[in-house]
């Protein structure tokens, strides 16, 4: 007999032998491939011993897994990362250290909530985004000039902005509109920080500039054009800053947080996410805003998220209400765009807000924060 008819007699005799249980295992194991479960995590009990977690991840990597622990206030989760569909879970959950093995199908694991239970809390040059406090970001679409930057930036500040933005490499439609002032607009925004304290968020388009905003900026911005720009994004585990991704104008939250784990993957944890309106059929409005972002990230991720509802809507009137329905739908912060002059900004002037405006709207945000338990 060839090797192969004995292969398929062989495979008639385990049959005959086991009988359905073989069948429906087979069954089991082609599903969960189908399904992707390839990743399962092991959460400890806590006050689990360091030895013990040694012991069980030894356990783990015996059977040809990879490990990835996260040793959270509580309680002690190793993720086992590779094929775990021929591992048995019983094996484990023998364990009186073991609370519970999981399988998890999302493709992300990094980025992954059930991974690190607790919310992440990224600092930006001191201030936190996440956690208690709100991230206030508030700025002119684009630099335009220093006194146009300070005179923002301070009355930003003053009605409570904690984070300073200006766009000073600009993503625009046509090729003919302004672009940008490039590096001179980075030193503006670094002589506005000077001036006010205000740590600077800016947008990084190309790798060529990589280092220098690595350098100079203390919030690095990815647009929602380059969301999926792969090869930026692992190039950001270049650098410790922290990264604020937008969402893509049509990305799903999967895609959207699995480019978030690009830039983890590549040694970046520093992770901001920001929903900024994605394209529907509505023309009224510039994008439509996605609050449902908010709890919808907030199940699936650690990482904090925030709301740009000046890109959102694309008209300065509907920043207001969105904005706080964004904080009271439990936003980790804001990115407002706010100009002295909106009739003759040089980008997003219909979406801006006047500096007295942000005033009041920070106003109503201050009372708004204590009841979903936030502090501005
Ligand atoms: C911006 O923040 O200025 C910007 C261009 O945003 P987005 O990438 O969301 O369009
Ligand atoms: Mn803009």
């Amino acid at each position: 007999m060839g090797t192969r008819r004995k292969d398929i007699f062989a495979l008639y005799v385990v049959m005959y032998i086991e009988g359905v249980s073989f069948l429906q295992e087979i069954f089991r194991r082609l599903v969960s491939r189908k399904k992707g479960e390839k990743t399962m995590i092991i959460v400890l009990r806590p006050g689990t011993k360091p030895e013990d977690v040694k012991r069980v991840e030894q356990m783990v990597m015996s059977k040809g897994l990879d490990i990835h622990t996260v040793v959270g206030e509580g309680i002690t989760i190793i993720g086992c990362i590779g094929d775990t569909s021929c591992v048995d879970s019983r094996l484990f959950e023998v364990e009186t250290c073991v609370d519970k093995v999981m399988h998890v199908q999302e493709p992300y694991k990094l980025a992954n909530r059930a991974f690190h239970p607790e919310d992440s809390v990224v600092d930006v040059s001191g201030v936190k985004v996440g956690g208690k406090h709100l991230a206030l970001i508030a700025g002119p679409c684009s630099v335009e000039s220093e006194e146009q930057v300070i005179e923002i930036a301070r009355a930003a500040k003053a009605s409570g902005a904690n984070l300073l933005r200006g766009g000073a490499f600009k993503p625009r439609t046509s090729p003919y509109s302004f672009q940008g002032k490039g590096l001179e607009g980075l030193e503006i925004l670094c002589t506005a920080r000077q001036e006010t304290g205000l740590p600077i968020v800016s947008e990084l388009m190309s790798l060529e500039y990589l280092d220098v905003f690595d350098e100079k900026v203390d919030l690095i911005q990815i647009g929602a054009r380059n969301m999926q720009n792969f090869d930026l994004l692992k190039h950001l585990g270049q650098t410790k800053r922290p990264i604020l991704l937008k969402r893509g104008l049509n990305a799903t939250y999967e895609e959207w947080i699995m480019a978030a784990e690009y830039v983890m993957a590549a040694g970046n944890e520093n992770v901001i996410l920001c929903e900024r309106g994605v394209r529907t059929f509505e023309s009224y409005t510039r994008n439509t805003l996605d609050l449902q972002a908010i709890p919808v990230i907030k199940t699936l991720s650690h990482l904090p998220i925030i709301i740009d509802p000046s890109h959102a809507g694309g008209k300065w009137w509907l920043v207001e209400p969105m904005a706080k329905a964004a904080v009271a739908a439990g936003a980790d912060g804001l990115m407002i765009e706010v100009h002295n002059d909106p009739a003759n900004a040089l980008c997003d002037g219909s979406q801006s807000l006047k500096p007295e405006k942000y005033d009041a709207l920070l106003k109503a945000i201050a009372r708004i924060a204590p009841v979903v338990g936030r502090q501005v």
